[in-house]
């Protein structure tokens, strides 16, 4: 453990009603879960709070790649992530109406509060797990103390704010959220009707047909027996499309996507809607001493990009790696240690990046203007040329197969 002496004593130590530890995380969600798991294994002594006991369902991310599922590995959690997911191998990916290409790509699929819950299951012994409503929070360069509502109190050297989008402890510790750009997107999550097996894919992601459908793209992909869609649109939370959206989906999406069940076949929705809208939120006077926030709770960022869970890891992987266990080798927890956090170059680079897609995505799919018909232009020539060198490649195929037959029959 690299805590002074005097903190390594007091590691650990419950007087009376105040448990006194290393770190403090509010938030129990993907990156609280797995900075505490990280800063635990470094043998840095954890309390992590939560308001929630059960991990309650709620849309988030459902889907990761391999370079997520890689930064899990190097947390030591990829195992467990494998576990509570569906792993996919292939995926289709559709333009225009029609199916582009057909590609080898292994992704896990996973309801969040599942992921959720199976990290919360794995914290180390180091890492003590408590429920509960923080009532109030005393941060400073030397103390962090939080109380709970049944007032029992946690003190520590150093708070982590992993409480996602929500803004009530920034309130309390005197960070400011403001929204960099409302109704950025909307997220909907449903079920379908038919298994898996009935469609003619493992897995797709069907962009907007046309420019004026304002949609970036729907993906249906296996969670567990289930069929799950996620759609994604560039729409405001009030609109009339979306009201005709809640009044019937199916029909609703048949209109925005004529070309999606030549290509799915039979599009049948099963049970709730999840509606998301998505404000793209960012947080002021953060440089604080004492308190350092990681994932959502620093910057949310838009779902159509897929960066999300990504930033939320780089953040715990550079906090928890290389800074909390140097901040703690030394005295105080002043403002000027906590900024070196948020001025990490592979932080602010991933951060910055992810808004670029986002932007991106969004221009291309709605953007007005000269620069984004051109880019849309350019798109749909690359999309076109794709197309053809994929139908020549399998006509090839197709052609020469009868002759490789015979080739190896002589
Ligand atoms: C609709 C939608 C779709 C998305 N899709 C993707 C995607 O496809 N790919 C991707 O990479 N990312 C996606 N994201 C983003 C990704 O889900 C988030 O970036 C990531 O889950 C953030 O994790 P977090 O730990 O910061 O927050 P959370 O997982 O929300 O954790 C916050 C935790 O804090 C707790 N909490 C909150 N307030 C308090 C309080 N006052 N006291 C105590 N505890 C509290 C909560 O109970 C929760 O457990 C999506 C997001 C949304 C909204």
């Amino acid at each position: 453990m690299h805590t002074q002496d005097s903190t390594r004593e007091a590691s650990s130590e419950v007087e009376g009603a105040v448990r006194r530890t290393d770190v403090v995380i509010i938030g129990a969600g993907l990156a609280g879960s797995v900075a505490a798991s990280t800063l635990a294994r470094a043998g840095i002594d954890v309390v992590v709070i939560d308001a929630a006991a059960v991990v309650p369902p709620s849309l988030r991310a459902e889907k990761l790649g391999t370079p997520i599922l890689a930064l899990f590995d190097r947390l030591g959690l990829g195992e467990t992530v494998r576990a509570a997911a569906t792993p996919i191998s292939s995926v289709w990916i559709a333009r225009f109406g029609r199916v582009m290409t057909r590609r080898t790509r292994r992704e896990y699929a996973f309801a969040y509060k599942d992921l959720v819950t199976a990290l919360r299951a794995v914290l180390p012994e180091r890492a003590e797990l408590r429920f509960g409503r923080v009532t109030d929070i005393a941060s400073g360069a030397d103390l962090q103390r939080v109380t709970l509502s049944d007032g029992s109190v946690v003190e520590g050297r150093l708070l982590i704010v992993a409480t996602g989008p929500g803004a009530a402890i920034h309130r309390r510790v005197g960070i400011d959220i403001v929204d960099a750009q409302r109704d950025h997107s909307i997220c909907i999550g449903f079920y379908l009707e038919a298994p898996p097996a009935a469609f003619p894919f493992e897995s797709i992601v069907y962009y907007g047909e046309r420019w004026n459908d304002r949609v970036s793209y729907i993906s249906l992909f296996p969670i567990g027996s289930r069929m799950r869609a996620n759609l994604f649109v560039y729409r405001e939370h009030d609109e009339p499309w979306i009201q005709a959206f809640r009044a019937d989906p199916a029909e609703t999406l048949r209109r925005t996507l004529p070309n999606l069940e030549r290509v799915c076949g039979p599009i049948e929705i099963a049970g709730n809607l999840d509606i998301r809208p998505i404000d793209l939120r960012q947080t002021q006077g953060h440089e604080r001493a004492g308190v350092v926030l990681i994932g959502d709770a620093y910057c949310t960022s838009c779902p159509v990009s897929g960066t999300g869970m990504h930033k939320a890891l780089i953040d715990v992987e550079r906090l928890c790696r290389e800074y909390v266990p140097a901040w703690l080798a030394t005295p105080g927890m002043d403002a000027d240690k906590i900024s070196t956090f948020y001025a990490d170059t592979v932080k602010t680079e991933f951060d910055r990046n992810s808004l670029a897609i986002s932007n991106r995505l969004r221009g291309l799919a709605v953007g007005r203007g000269a620069r984004w018909r051109v880019s849309r232009a350019a798109a749909k020539a690359r999309s076109a040329c794709a197309f053809t060198v994929h139908r020549c490649a399998h006509f090839a195929a197709v052609m020469a197969a009868p002759v490789t037959e015979f080739l190896e029959r002589i």
